[in-house]
C-alpha cells in the first residue's frame, strides 16, 4: 500500500497495491460485497461536507422507512398479523427524535462520519438496554438492533446484495469472493473485482479471466470504501487500485483504457491463422469455458473448439444436480456452437473450493485433499450416470469429448469408463442417437497420475494436464493461500519434469496431450510448454490471442532448445527468471502489443 487512507471522504487521490489477477482496466464506481460490520471507522469531515453526511443520513433512514413499509405490506397479504405490529414498532423507531434531530445534531457537531457517530450512538443505547432486566424491554431490544442493522446496511451502500441483484455497473469489493458467488452474478455491471484475499489460479480467478473482468487482489482497502462518492480505478496489469483519481489520472487511464482495446482489436485479427510456428509446426488452440449463462455469447476468438468445459459450473448456482434433460440442452448448445471443433467436456469437478448451494459431501476439514471430482462423482453413481447419459447424448451432434477431472490411478479411470459403457448401453437400448467413438480423456493434475502415466495413457484417448492442481499437489501448496503464493510456483523444476514425463509417455502411446491449467494461456510459457512438446493450449478465450501470437511468431526448434535448458534449473525463481529474459528478447522480436 503506498500511502494510509482514513479520511477517504478527503478528495485526494489514494493508491492501492495488490497482486494482478486478470489484466484490464476499469473506471467506475465502487460496490462493498457482503459487508461485515467488523469495524466502522471514524473519521473527520471537512466542514464542508457536514450537510451532505446529514443528507446521507436522512437518505439511509428513508430508505428504511420505504423497506419495512414493503416487508408490512407483504406480511399483511400473507396474514402476518404479529410481524406486521413488529415492522410498526420499527416505523415508530425510526421517527424517534433520537434518530431524527438528535443524530442531526450530533452529526453537526462531533464532525464525523455518520456512521461512526451512530455507531457510538447505539453503543451508548445497548449498554443501557442491558441493565434492564424487564421482558418487554428487552424484547424491544431485538427490535432496536434490527432496525439499526438496516440502517447500516444501508449507510453501507450494502443491503447483503446478492451479485445477481446488481442493477447498475459496479466495481465490486469483497474481503474474499467464492465461485457460486460469481457464478450468480449479473456480469454485464460487473466492471472489476477488488478483493483482499485471493490467489491466481482460485477459480474466481479463473471465470474473471475468461470473462475478462479486471481483478486485483491482496488490496487492503478501506471498510469506508462504500463512502467514496466518486470514481474508482483498477488496473488490472499492474495490480494497483486508485481511490478518488485526480482528473489528470482518469485521463491517463481513459487514454490507456483506449490503447489497450485497440490492442485487444489487433491480436484478435489472428484469428483466421492456424497456430503455426515460423518453421511450420502446427500446435493447437482452444478455449477453456465455465460460464454457462450465454453460451452463444462466448467469444471462440479463432480457437480450435472447447478445450475444457468446466461443467460444474452448471452445478454452482443449484440447489441439486441438474437434471438429465438440462445437462444435454447446455452440452448440446456447445457442441453447436464450436461447430465442427471438438467439445471437451469434464465430468463435475465438485469440491475443494467449488460447492453449490447443497453440498453432496460431508463437512470436510480439508476438502482440497477429500471427496472432490472423480472420487465424489463415483460415490454418487446415479448423478454421474445421468452426467454421462446428457453428454453421450449430445455427441449426436456434434464431436464431444470426456474428461475425467482428478484422476489419481489407474483404477478410478477403469471405475469412470465402466460407467460410461454402462451409460452407452442404457442409451442404445433406449434408441438414443449417439457417436461410438466419443474420445474419453484424463486429467493429470495429481502427481500419482503423472508418476504412473505409463499406465493411464494407454487406457485413455487423450491426457490432459491440469497444471493449477499439479502444482498445488506436488508442491503441497492451497492454491488458495495468498500467504503461500511464493511457494505456489508453476516454474517449479518438478512441474516441468512432470510435463515431460507426460508428453513422453503420450507420445509412446500415441496420445495427445494438452495443458489446461492457467500457464497454457500465460504468454511467459507458451514457449516451454511447446518445447516440451505439449500439443494443444486451453485458455481463457481472452488470452488465446495473445498466445496464438507467441505461437506463431516462435520457431519450434528454438523451443526445444529453450525447454532442454530450462530443464537444467534447480530452483522455481531460476526458471522464472529465465523465461522472463527468453519472453523479453521474443517480445522485441515482434510486435505483441502496440508499444
Ligand atoms: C487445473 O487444475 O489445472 C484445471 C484445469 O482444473 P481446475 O482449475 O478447474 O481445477
Ligand atoms: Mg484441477
Amino acid at each position: 500500500m503506498i500511502r494510509q487512507h482514513k479520511p477517504l471522504l478527503n478528495s485526494y487521490e489514494i493508491r492501492l497495491e495488490g497482486y494482478p489477477i486478470c489484466t484490464g482496466i476499469a473506471i467506475g464506481k465502487p460496490f462493498m460485497f457482503n459487508w461485515v460490520d467488523e469495524q466502522i471507522h471514524d473519521f473527520t469531515i471537512p466542514s464542508g461536507q457536514i450537510e451532505s453526511e446529514v443528507r446521507r443520513w436522512y437518505q439511509a433512514l428513508k430508505s428504511s422507512r420505504r423497506d419495512v413499509l414493503t416487508l408490512q405490506k407483504k406480511l399483511r397479504k400473507e396474514g402476518g398479523e404479529e410481524g406486521v405490529k413488529i415492522l410498526g414498532a420499527h416505523l415508530e423507531m425510526l421517527q424517534d427524535p433520537l434518530m431524527t434531530v438528535q443524530m442531526e445534531e450530533k452529526i453537526r457537531t462531533a464532525g464525523k462520519n455518520t456512521e461512526s457517530v451512530f455507531k457510538a450512538v447505539i453503543t451508548e443505547y445497548e449498554q443501557k438496554f442491558h441493565r434492564i432486566t424487564d421482558q418487554f424491554f428487552r424484547e424491544r431490544f431485538k427490535d432496536f438492533q434490527d432496525i439499526t442493522r438496516r440502517i447500516f446496511g444501508h449507510l453501507l451502500a450494502n443491503e447483503k446484495c446478492p451479485l445477481s441483484e446488481i442493477s447498475q455497473a459496479r466495481i465490486i469489493f469483497a474481503h474474499e469472493l467464492s465461485p457460486s458467488d460469481t457464478a450468480e452474478a449479473k456480469l454485464e455491471y460487473i466492471e472489476a473485482f477488488v478483493t483482499r484475499s485471493g490467489a491466481e489460479t482460485s477459480h474466481v480467478a479463473i471465470m474473471a479471466r475468461s470473462l475478462g473482468i479486471p481483478f486485483v487482489t491482496n488490496v487492503n482497502f478501506p471498510n469506508t470504501i462504500h463512502c467514496l462518492p466518486h470514481v474508482v480505478i483498477v488496473d488490472g496489469e499492474k495490480g494497483i487500485v486508485i481511490l478518488n483519481p485526480k482528473p489528470k489520472t482518469t485521463e491517463e487511464y481513459l487514454e490507456k483504457k483506449k490503447k489497450l482495446k485497440i490492442e485487444v482489436h489487433y491480436l484478435s485479427s489472428n484469428k483466421e491463422y492456424s497456430a503455426e510456428t515460423i518453421d511450420g509446426y502446427r500446435t493447437k488452440i482452444s478455449i477453456n469455458v465455465e460460464m454457462t449463462g450465454d453460451i452463444d455469447a462466448i467469444p471462440t476468438r479463432g480457437g480450435e473448439g472447447i478445450g475444457l468445459f468446466r461443467s460444474e459450473y452448471l452445478f454452482l448456482a443449484k440447489d441439486t444436480f441438474p437434471t438429465e434433460e438440462d445437462q444435454f440442452a447446455v452440452y448440446r448448445e456447445l457442441v453447436e456452437k464450436v461447430n465442427g471443433d471438438p467439445c471437451v467436456i469434464r465430468t463435475f469437478d465438485i469440491g475443494g473450493d467449488k460447492f453449490g448451494n447443497f453440498h453432496p459431501v460431508q463437512y470436510e476439514k480439508n476438502p482440497y485433499l477429500g471427496c472432490r471430482a472423480i472420487r465424489l462423482m463415483l460415490k454418487e453413481r446415479a448423478a454421474f450416470k445421468t452426467q454421462l447419459r446428457a453428454i453421450i447424448r449430445a455427441s449426436a451432434f456434434g464431436e464431444i469429448n470426456i474428461l475425467f477431472p482428478m484422476i489419481s490411478g489407474l483404477p478410478e479411470l477403469l471405475a469412470s469408463k465402466e460407467i460410461f459403457e454402462e451409460a452407452k448401453e442404457e442409451l442404445a437400448k433406449e434408441g438414443f442417437p449417439f457417436s461410438r467413438t466419443i474420445p474419453i480423456g484424463c486429467m493429470i493434475e495429481i502427481p500419482s497420475a503423472a508418476l504412473t502415466i505409463d499406465l493411464l495413457a494407454p487406457e485413455c484417448d487423450f491426457l490432459s494436464i491440469g497444471t493449477n492442481d499439479l502444482v498445488q499437489y506436488s508442491l503441497a501448496v492451497d492454491r488458495n493461500n495468498p500467504s503461500l503464493s511464493y511457494l505456489y510456483k508453476s516454474s517449479h523444476p518438478s512441474i516441468l519434469r512432470m510435463i515431460k514425463m507426460i508428453v513422453t509417455e503420450g507420445r509412446k502411446a500415441n496420445k495427445p496431450v494438452s495443458v489446461c491449467g492457467e500457464i497454457a494461456g500465460d504468454p511467459l510459457y507458451t514457449a516451454l510448454l511447446l518445447g516440451l512438446g505439449v500439443n494443444e493450449f486451453s485458455v481463457a478465450h481472452t488470452a488465446l490471442p495473445l498466445v496464438k501470437n507467441c505461437i506463431r511468431n516462435l520457431c519450434y526448434v528454438d523451443t526445444v532448445d529453450l525447454a532442454q535448458k530450462a530443464l537444467t534449473f534447480a530452483t522455481a525463481e531460476e526458471v522464472e527468471i529465465f523465461l522472463k529474459q527468453e519472453y523479453a528478447k521474443m517480445q522485441a522480436q515482434f510486435p505483441s502489443t502496440l508499444d
